[in-house]
């Protein structure tokens, strides 16, 4: 099929609506990443976008809603304090995990008896779907295990002849993932961390970190969230991250470990005779560029791929999760 690109604007958004009310497949762009989206209630439309992905089918799909009334058309109970967090960061970068309704398939949920929601902070988005009238279905609009796309073309590259329909809304402002959480007895767990930070939660409830955000998933534990257990967002080259108190030792480290096809990801200048692609500056910079630095990186024919570690807090939380899965957890401590 012949895939084609549309700016993002009223018309395109009703040309999109109806494509989606058939059945079909489009990418959408949202903040944090582009979407591959599908009417999130009709089993078919989601068989297509695990198959044009090849997602594996226990990795549930988060429903993108444009209201926060519908979180009561398809749960069964909307946990507190839910509705605190919605209205203080929706629409934004925050997926809530609530016990699903019958209304929602099986093969959306991964066959789980709960269900990921979130509101896209993006405005044609957010229209597009009050004019679907159903929840969209939208995991990244890359293939399974690439690198998540945050510009049209990145969805170009991966999906071309796969999908009828990408919208075009430029750069996406955020760059990485949402924040997924579920609900505890005490108040919330980050199972992904992203754009919403633990620091910022902790403001309206107790927060707690699962262990796969910044370890790998052990065979042993069940997944809470089964996209975790994926090795994910991997370009071509091999990534190592580097973890080292200071920029001394990493260059140290770099001058004696590259060869003709490594390529460092850093904005240190000087002294260092691998090849450089700038990145490194603030945490939100950061989380924007990771996923386009890896895919040039990529393009430029990189094997080899050396990276900082970020530290772990605020956003560089989100920052450091997607940098070990790209690593495949490959860390070297200096
Ligand atoms: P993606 O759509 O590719 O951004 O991935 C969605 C993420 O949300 C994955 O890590 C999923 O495992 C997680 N997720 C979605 N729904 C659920 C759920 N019901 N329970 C736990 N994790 C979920
Ligand atoms: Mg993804």
């Amino acid at each position: 099929m012949e895939t084609q690109i549309l700016p993002i604007n009223d018309n395109s958004i009703k040309f999109a609506a109806e494509l989606l009310k058939k059945g079909e497949i489009a990418a959408i762009p949202t903040e944090t990443v582009y979407g591959l989206a599908g009417n999130g209630l009709s089993a078919e439309s989601v068989k297509k976008i695990f198959a044009a992905k090849n997602r594996p089918a226990d990795n549930p799909l988060i429903l993108h809603i444009s209201d926060t009334d519908w979180l009561y058309r398809y749960t069964k109970s909307v946990p507190h304090p839910a509705l605190k967090l919605a209205e203080r960061f929706w629409p934004g970068p925050l997926t809530m995990i609530m016990p699903k309704n019958g209304l929602v398939p099986d093969e959306t949920s991964g066959g789980l008896n709960t269900v990921a929601f979130r509101m896209p902070d993006n405005k044609y988005t957010l229209k597009l779907i009050e004019l679907c009238g159903f929840p969209l279905a939208a995991p990244s609009a890359n293939l399974s295990g690439l690198p998540s796309p945050t510009e049209a073309r990145h969805v170009y590259n991966d999906l071309n002849g796969k999908i009828p329909l990408i919208l075009d809304g430029g750069s996406c402002s955020f760059g990485l993932e949402s924040t997924v959480i579920a609900f505890t007895e005490k108040g919330v767990k980050i199972l992904r961390p992203g754009g919403v930070t633990p620091e910022m939660l902790s403001e309206y409830c107790y927060v707690e970190i699962d262990k796969a955000v910044t370890e790998g998933i052990g065979e042993e534990r069940k997944a809470l969230s089964p996209g975790m257990k994926y090795k994910h967002y991997s370009p071509k080259a091999e990534v190592y991250m580097i973890e080292c108190v200071d920029n001394d030792q990493f260059v140290e480290f770099i001058n004696k470990n590259y060869d003709k096809n490594t390529f460092v990801l850093t904005n240190i200048r000087e002294e260092i005779r691998a090849k450089t692609i700038p990145y490194g500056s603030t945490s939100e910079r950061d989380a924007a560029e990771l996923f386009s630095v890896l895919r040039k990186a990529d393009e430029l024919g990189a094997e080899k791929i050396y990276v900082k570690a970020p530290a772990k807090k605020g956003i560089g939380l989100a920052v450091y999760n997607r940098l070990i899965r790209a690593a495949a957890f490959k860390v070297i401590k200096l």
